[in-house]
């Protein structure tokens, strides 16, 4: 890692107030976030202190309201935080837009009870939180989940696996679909669970080609007690509220990828700058100036495309296909970006002695969370060809 920060983005920010969350939010990152990074990822420690550090800055509720303890920033502005928090660890990034997922079914449709008992604990108190769609044999096709919800009197009765969790293991509370009636996405139920549930257990942490400071676990119901006061949503709306939630959440996936892909750029020119061959620095030579070009204009594409669906989104106007495209773009712009900067720094990209290639192994995922790739692509098919076709 070169020993600088590198030099700030030059961001469209919409307020006076945005620009200084921005500043505190890169001081916070440069400075807690950064210099731990190389070294917890390789020993796969989870920073759960960051965590609370961000908490008590209140950068785990930036995008909901003020009322239960909420930021009250616009996405446009949630978005860049998220990028600057991933450009300097995505473990970090990526576990601050899981946990915003996690409290968006409540504070999109609880009822006002609901979202006064447990938001605040939630948005600022300190709490962290994971979102459990997935399992083994439901992936991409997430609506033929199978985990179940009985209903017993005033309590709901939970059995089942969960996939894949981010901060399975290690959340406070989890946002759990889960089956209470037939079979498609019409028989899908949500509900908020605290962690330290009876009958609620993680396995032993997936061992992953990146991101290895960030748990992800399958998490087993065994029967799982909750009270209905906990069912977020009505019966059987809990697959539109995890649809909702994704849409959102993959506009945070976008800018974690730009923060990664930047991180890699950045390290890439400090690298070409200093390097020396032939007599030059290898900047001066064209071969790689275009390469770096190249990067630089892939970042700038990506940031304006996961800027323009916010906007929409804070303007209240459909953002889903934006949102699927953005998350296409800026995670196959990542995947790409990060694979040069490795080229940049040529043998020594490939070890483990500069950040690069951690970069590209975290860039990976980002184009498989949240729906992969394809999954993006056939929103967007569908959007463009009519919701009656495949
Ligand atoms: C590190 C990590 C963290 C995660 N965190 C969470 C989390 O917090 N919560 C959560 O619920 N889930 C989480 N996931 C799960 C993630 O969302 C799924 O891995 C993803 O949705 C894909 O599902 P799958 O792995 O079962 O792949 P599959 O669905 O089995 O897909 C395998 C391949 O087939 C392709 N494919 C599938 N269907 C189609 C189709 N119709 N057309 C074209 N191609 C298709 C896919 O694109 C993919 O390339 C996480 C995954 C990882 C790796």
């Amino acid at each position: 890692m070169t020993d600088r920060a590198p030099q700030p983005v030059d961001r469209q920010l919409p307020t006076e107030e945005s620009r200084d969350l921005l500043a505190l939010v890169r001081e916070i990152a440069q400075r807690e976030i950064r210099p731990r990074a190389a070294e917890e990822e390789d020993s796969g420690r989870f920073p759960r202190e960051v965590f609370t550090l961000l908490s008590e800055a209140g950068l785990l509720g930036l995008p909901y309201p003020g009322e239960h303890g909420g930021g009250e920033q616009p996405y446009e502005v949630y978005l860049q935080v998220l990028e600057e928090l991933a450009a300097a660890r995505l473990t970090v990034g990526l576990g601050v837009s899981v946990h915003s997922l996690a409290c968006h079914g409540l504070a999109g449709y609880g009822t006002k009870e609901q979202q006064g008992a447990h938001l605040p604990a939630m948005l600022g108190g300190g709490l962290l939180g994971a979102y459990c769609l997935s399992e083994p044999a439901a992936g991409s096709d997430a609506a033929s989940l199978a985990t179940k919800a009985v209903r017993d009197g005033d309590e709901w009765v939970i059995t089942g696996t969960k996939a894949w969790i981010t901060h399975g293991g290690v959340a406070d509370f989890y946002t759990v679909l889960a089956r209470t009636g037939a079979e498609g996405p019409k028989g899908i139920t949500a509900f908020l669970v605290p962690g330290d549930a009876e009958g609620l257990t993680a396995a032993v942490p997936e061992k992953k080609m990146g991101m290895k400071g960030s748990p992800t676990a399958q998490l087993h119901f065994d029967g799982v007690r909750v009270p209905d006061a906990r069912r977020i949503g009505e019966e059987g709306q809990g697959f539109t509220i995890a649809l909702a939630a994704l849409d959102a959440g993959r506009l945070g996936i976008a800018a974690c990828a730009i923060g990664v892909a930047q991180a890699a750029l950045d390290e890439a020119l400090a690298y070409a700058l200093d390097r020396k061959q032939f007599g030059h620095p290898i900047a001066d030579f064209q071969g790689l100036r275009f390469m770096l070009a190249d990067m630089a204009t892939k970042i700038e594409a990506g940031r304006a495309l996961y800027l323009a669906a916010a906007r929409l989104r804070d303007t209240g106007k459909p953002f889903s296909r934006q949102a699927a495209m953005a998350k296409l773009f800026c995670t196959d712009a990542a995947m790409a970006v990060t694979t040069d900067a490795v080229q940049v720094l040529g043998g020594y990209g490939y070890t483990a002695d500069f950040p690069v290639e951690r970069l590209m192994r975290e860039a990976k995922v980002l184009q498989i969370v949240e729906g992969t790739n394809q999954i993006q692509r056939m929103v967007i098919a569908r959007h463009l060809a009519g919701p009656e076709t495949r």
